[in-house]
């Protein structure tokens, strides 16, 4: 199977050296024989790029890959606005690249995002590992979702909402207050769609040891609440959430309790 990532991780610094001279633009079909592949291939490798950086909120790195006929990106290219590709190309150009490690580091050996999705969800224990390997925030980030969507079956584990857009992979213990374990493992982790879990976040809602959805506000006197607030929120107080069946993918009663604690819930069995 060919491995996007492990050409992204090719391309990364070809890229990189471009946004240094000045944004200097390379044609897709002088990036593709640079790392070695077919022109055709190079929208897939790009693509791995643009999707890091669109979701680490970085320039648009990608906007130097151009079509040699039109000097501008083509369809695939969506991290910027076609119509001001100046101004995209400065912030790339101003933007310290040197500081960041090369994203897609991991795969330089083969190893496949797939690869360490599934040595998490296999061996949740040993998170701990597949972090070490990964280093990168932002791809840390991204293979703890992808473990969590697996082992939540993408539903949001307290609406059962199943875009995969809008599902995130929320910390119980904060990524700044928690191990490297605890930053990868599924059992420190839960997957919620953007509201629940800036909800969760505030300490609005949460979830029991015994695995049922606590809402702040269960009678609703800080109201007023519109259907569609109730829906989310107070009507699901004391239901059943939807979590993973593996106990070692559950949140351990460790990162509820850290939880609870941190938004003073008290003791919720
Ligand atoms: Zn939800």
């Amino acid at each position: 199977m060919v491995n996007h990532v492990e050409r992204a991780y090719r391309a990364w610094p070809i890229l990189v050296s471009r946004a240094e001279e000045d944004s200097a633009a390379i044609t897709y079909g002088d990036l593709a024989a640079q790392i070695g592949i077919h022109h055709r291939a190079i929208r897939y490798v790009l693509s791995v790029v643009q999707d890091y950086c669109m979701q680490e909120g970085l320039p648009p790195l990608t906007i130097l890959a151009v079509n040699a006929e039109t000097g501008n990106p083509g369809h695939g290219f969506i991290a910027w606005d076609m119509d001001d590709l100046e101004r995209g190309r400065a912030e790339v150009s101003a933007f310290r690249w040197a500081d960041f490690e090369n994203p897609f580091v991991f795969a330089a050996d083969g190893t496949t995002e797939g690869d360490l999705v599934r040595e998490l969800v296999k061996r949740p224990a040993t998170a701990k590992d597949v972090y070490a390997r990964i280093r990168v925030r932002g791809m840390l980030q991204v293979v703890f979702r992808k473990a969590l969507l697996r082992v939540y079956q993408g539903r949001c584990a307290i609406c059962g909402l199943s875009f995969e857009d809008a599902l995130e992979a929320a910390h119980l213990i904060p990524w700044n207050e928690a191990s490297p374990q605890e930053r990868m493992d599924p059992a420190n982790g839960i997957l919620l769609c953007a509201t629940h879990h800036k909800l969760l976040d505030a300490g609005q809602i949460t979830i029991t040891r015994s695995g049922r959805i606590e809402y702040c506000d269960p009678d609703g006197t800080n109201g007023p609440y519109s259907a569609s607030d109730k829906s989310i929120s107070l009507n699901l107080h004391r239901k059943r959430a939807f979590l993973p069946a593996a106990s070692n993918h559950r949140p351990s009663e460790e990162a509820l309790a850290h939880h609870h604690r941190v938004h003073k819930w008290g003791d919720l069995a």
